[in-house]
């Protein structure tokens, strides 16, 4: 086994501590990889906040950037020093449809989630990449494309590609009227994603004082969510809106600021969500997870040549407490990165 040392959650809303745990030995299609920067998902803050009573410690981290440090003998696509990228998928079944597919977020058998899951093989729970080392099935590791900050690389990895695979499904392009809710790490990426692919945009925010950002970042319309007047002036308009908001909220000022036949794609993952039946009509309401590894390939193809990433603050490893406080009072711009 090899011994790695992290941070992990020991019980509801408390700091996370210190802890030294094994991973596996390399089996014959793994890659051992040198954690170098870790992204700080607000699903960490969630699965921190939901861990259950008496659970084990949990390490969070499903967005990562390092270096290879060991194959295993059948791996052909990497050897020991190559920069690479790691998400929030580590193997799935392979041969279900979804699979198949390349959707492996929705594998049948239930994939094997980077941390909060179960390795398919032996059944031990997965522990997360804040920590100094992850072994991972080589068919989830993807190359780090060159020319790109490693750590703003590793936000792609889960909020990168969890925006992109609905907009690249929706066929967003030129002139796509697009609403992106929510200015953090998925929002900031939908956004970038959005201008990048020519559409124009609209953000909802509920931070009077992310206005300028969003607008440095490409976005044309800026419209403050809590002002139902400004709101009111969208209906009708949008063709596309991607929801990303963490914290419990209405759907409907963005189902009415939908086109007919629009589509709300919901990736937040508040408690709740209200949603008035009557507010569907004409409009649909999607609830999408992550994209599986073809698309998050063609993201990371298109952030090469694009030359975009994620907008981060790095912080060192042992602050991650800092990191989750100021997350979670949404005093992030836009991305944490953690740094080992
Ligand atoms: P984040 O950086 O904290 O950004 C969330 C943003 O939501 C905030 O910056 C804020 O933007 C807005 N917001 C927060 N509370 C709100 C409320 N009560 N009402 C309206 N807006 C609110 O979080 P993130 O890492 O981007 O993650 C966003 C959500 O997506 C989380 O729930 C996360 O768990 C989920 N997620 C889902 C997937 C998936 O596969 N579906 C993957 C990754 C993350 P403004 O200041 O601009 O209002
Ligand atoms: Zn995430």
């Amino acid at each position: 086994m090899r011994t790695v040392t992290g941070f992990a959650a020991y019980a509801p809303s408390e700091p996370l501590r210190p802890i030294e745990f094994t991973r596996r030995d390399l089996r014959a299609d793994d890659v051992a990889v040198r954690v170098t920067h870790v992204g700080v998902c607000h699903s960490d803050l969630h699965a921190v906040d939901g861990l259950p009573a008496g659970a084990p410690p949990l390490v969070p981290g499903h967005e990562f950037t390092g270096e290879v440090t060991a194959v295993g003998a059948d791996v052909t696509r990497f050897a020991v020093g190559n920069a690479v990228a790691v998400g929030n998928i580590v193997d799935s079944c392979g041969v279900c449809d979804n699979c198949l597919a390349h959707r492996e977020p929705y594998c049948r058998q239930f994939p094997a989630t980077t941390y909060g899951g179960r390795d398919l093989r032996d059944g031990s729970p997965t522990q997360g990449a804040y920590s100094t080392e992850y072994v991972v099935r080589d068919a989830f590791v993807y190359a780090l494309p060159a020319g790109l900050d490693p750590a703003a690389v590793a936000p792609l990895m889960c909020a990168g590609v969890t925006t992109w695979s609905p907009l690249s499904r929706a066929g967003v392009g030129a002139g796509t009227q697009i609403g992106v809710v929510g200015l953090g790490g998925l929002g900031h990426l939908a956004v970038k994603f959005a201008v990048a692919l020519g559409a124009r945009v609209t953000v909802f925010t509920t931070s009077a004082a992310k206005a300028d950002d969003a607008r440095a970042l490409g976005a044309h319309d800026v419209v403050l969510s809590t002002d139902a007047e400004a709101v009111a002036a969208v209906a009708g308009r949008l063709d596309f809106v991607l929801d990303t908001a963490s914290g419990a909220h209405d759907l409907g000022p963005y189902l009415g600021a939908l086109r007919l036949d629009g589509t709300l794609c919901v990736l937040g993952l508040p408690e709740s969500y209200t949603v008035s039946p009557m507010s569907l009509l004409g409009r649909t309401l999607t609830v999408s997870g992550s994209g599986g590894t073809a698309e998050t390939q063609a993201m990371l193809d298109f952030c090469g040549e694009h030359g975009l990433t994620a907008d981060v603050e790095v912080l060192p490893f042992g602050e991650v407490n800092t990191a989750f406080q100021r997350l979670a009072r949404n005093d992030v711009r836009y991305r944490f990165v953690l740094a080992l």
